[in-house]
């Protein structure tokens, strides 16, 4: 059942709603602006219906708040309110409201509206999920990292807070593929692909198939050393898949990561620290493949402790 959540100081009216809307929907209502932008931080729903008027923080500045957070950035969000001048009605679509009811409500308006967006929003979804994916892998695909770093780096600098992205590549693959052929080293880059979302899977952590044999992590909160450690433990799992590499490569498929973890400031830019990644995983390459390399908070290169 699709998720809508209601927020709304009048008790009357948040039940109003919910019954015009409980027997097709999961309803949740939330009595304050902050107390709903909790459950929309959390949650997954198909739409919010926000009154305009709210003690504290209000509607606007809900909706505000909502559009400028990537995960409810594209949940769409109908005001309701009693003010029915122009005015308020364009405010509104400016910050991004889909629509607009005013009270009292029709339950039957009410229902279509909901009905009509829901179901927008549903197949929106649907497509976009389509077109983010890598077909090969299931993980997101590189249409997907372009966006999602964009947004991603916008809100790491507005909030200060650690930054990480490392390049992961398979090691010598060409030679991998000349010898098993490429259908098993399709069969390879889904294993990699498998071991990289089954460890980076929290709400913060992100990786895509950034091209060919070649992926793409972000994590966004830990601390330097962290991340690197996460990233040795990846490393170190898909040497243990025993996957047979060529013996003049070496006894199992590998990987080499090269990252950087940043708390970036104003003025910084994300294809500075992408570059940095990419030159840290020339490192790992050059170095002798299967090992991490990191530009460490220290300004200097950390690189696996087994490898050296
Ligand atoms: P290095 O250790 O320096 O990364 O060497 P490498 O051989 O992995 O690097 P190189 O860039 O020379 O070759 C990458 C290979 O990856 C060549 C290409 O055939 C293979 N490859 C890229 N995409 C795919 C794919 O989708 N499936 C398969 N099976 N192979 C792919
Ligand atoms: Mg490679
Ligand atoms: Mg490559």
């Amino acid at each position: 059942m699709e998720k809508i959540l209601i927020v709304d100081d009048s008790t009357i009216q948040a039940t109003q709603l919910k019954s015009i809307l409980d027997a097709d929907y999961e309803i949740t209502v939330a009595q304050t602006a902050e107390e709903g932008l909790g459950y929309a931080r959390c949650e997954d729903f198909s739409l919010i219906l926000l009154d305009v008027v709210l003690p504290g923080m209000d509607g606007f500045m809900l909706l505000k708040r909502l559009q400028e957070e990537i995960i409810t950035r594209s949940v769409p969000v109908i005001l309701i309110t009693s003010l029915s001048d122009i005015e308020n009605e364009q405010r509104g679509f400016t910050l991004g409201a889909v629509d607009y009811i005013t009270k009292p409500f029709h339950p039957v308006i009410v229902q279509a509206r909901v009905n009509t967006h829901v179901k927008l929003y549903r197949y929106r979804k649907q497509v976009e999920q389509q077109s983010m994916t890598d077909q090969l892998t299931g993980i997101a695909n590189r249409r997907k990292y372009e966006l999602y770093s964009s947004d991603k780096w916008e809100e790491v600098v507005r909030l200060r807070i650690p930054f990480s992205v490392c390049m992961i590549d398979i090691d010598k693959f060409k030679v991998y593929n000349d010898t098993f052929g490429h259908p098993s080293g399709d069969k390879v880059i889904t294993a990699v692909a498998d071991v990289l979302s089954k460890y980076l899977r929290r709400a913060t952590d992100f990786v895509a198939r950034y091209g060919g044999e070649e992926f793409v992590a972000m994590i966004v909160g830990d601390e330097a050393r962290k991340v690197f450690g996460y990233m040795e433990q990846i490393r170190k799992q898909i040497e243990d898949l025993h996957m047979e590499q060529d013996p003049s490569v070496g006894k199992w498929v590998t990987v080499s990561c090269g990252g950087v973890t940043v708390i970036p400031k104003n003025g910084d830019k994300y294809s500075t620290y992408l570059q940095i990644a990419d030159a840290m995983l020339y490192d790992a390459k050059k170095d002798g493949r299967n090992r991490v390399v990191w530009f460490g908070d220290d300004m200097k290169q950390w690189k696996s402790v087994t490898c050296l």
